[in-house]
């Protein structure tokens, strides 16, 4: 057990200012940080809970409507009723799939949209504190590399990390270009798009997000993709339920009779960040919709793939995911 300062803020202001220094964390559902702080992976000198915000600002733990047809979401809004909100379901049916094939009932009735976003990887090395890993101890090494590295990433890793991004969520907004509302005590709101909210490994593993500390998430917000109506959040994992993605796939499609006028794609379980596809969303875009265009878009995503000892499947693995996903919307 450490010792650490539990503090509860009251406003957004507070909240930011109790947690300008590095060493402290915000917690809300507290599904990701005390996990790790059992595991002495972390260990914050001060803890700022949040949850308090809602009872000043009641949009913190909604969804609510946004000009033009999108919709915001809180950053303390609950996975499970972002998941059945009937305006997500029916106008992003990929968030709500996302939502719902992550982790457990419990575990979605508690984690946060906010925290969703922020997760840190399930790299086994990361969460064992009895091996290198430069996330976690900056210049200790990368046990990954040279060891077991069946769940790791084939796209956007590095000398350094080469770990996943574990959300799902992460995955479908950024095919749906969100952006992450952030506020800082002293400073206007920042609004930050979801690709470039989240950084590639580099030299830096232990920089996950652009935040500084003191930042606080107040909300994702969704613009209006009226075609998002056909997409669809395809996981494929392990064991059916309670597990991470091997390889997943967020699509939406813009059919014109047999031909696609736009589509976004973007892929999960395979990537150091959430991993957007422009090369694939290039090689549907005016083609028919059929196999052979929807395998092109396939090898497009992983043409820059670089697989390690034990995941070498996962190219193979993630072309057919997303495959399969083209297959069952244009169907
Ligand atoms: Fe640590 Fe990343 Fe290597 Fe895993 S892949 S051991 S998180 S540096």
């Amino acid at each position: 057990m450490i010792d650490f300062e539990f503090v509860s803020a009251s406003d957004m202001d507070g909240a930011s200012r109790a947690a300008s220094a590095a060493t402290a964390r915000f917690v809300a559902g507290g599904t990701t940080l005390i996990d790790l702080m059992r595991l002495d992976v972390e260990r914050p000198a001060r803890v700022v809970d949040i949850n308090p915000l809602v009872h000043h600002d009641a949009s913190l733990g909604a969804v609510s409507e946004m000009p033009g047809g999108g919709l915001r979401l809180g950053a303390l809004a609950r996975m499970s009723d972002v998941a059945w909100d009937a305006r997500v379901r029916e106008r992003y049916p990929l968030v709500s799939q996302s939502l719902l094939l992550a982790a457990s009932g419990q575990v979605r009735n508690m984690a946060t949209m906010g925290g969703n976003i922020l997760q840190r990887t399930r790299c086994p090395y990361f969460r064992d504190v009895a091996t290198a890993c430069n996330k976690r101890e900056p210049g200790s090494g990368c046990s990954a590399i040279v060891g077991y590295n069946r769940s790791h990433a084939v796209l956007g890793g590095s000398d350094h990390c080469i770990a996943t991004h574990p959300s799902d969520l992460a995955v479908a907004l950024a095919a749906l270009d969100a952006t992450v509302r952030v506020r800082h005590a002293g400073s206007a709101e920042r609004a930050i798009p979801f690709t470039e909210f989240h950084l590639l490994p580099d030299a830096h593993p232990e920089r996950e997000t652009v935040l500084r500390p003191g930042d606080v998430i107040a909300a994702i917000e969704i613009p209006a993709v009226p075609y998002a109506k056909r997409s669809m959040y395809l996981k494929v994992r392990d064991r059916a339920s309670f597990a991470f993605a091997l390889a997943s796939a967020a699509v939406a499609l813009d059919l014109n009779g047999g031909t696609i006028r736009e589509a976004r794609v973007a892929l999960g379980g395979v990537g150091t960040k959430p991993w957007r596809s422009h090369e694939a969303e290039r090689a549907l875009a005016g083609k028919p919709a059929n196999g052979g265009t929807f395998r092109a878009a396939a090898d497009a995503a992983m043409a820059s793939a670089r697989p390690y000892k034990d995941n070498a499947f996962k190219v193979e693995l993630a072309k057919r995911t997303l495959v399969r996903a083209l297959t069952e919307l244009s169907t």
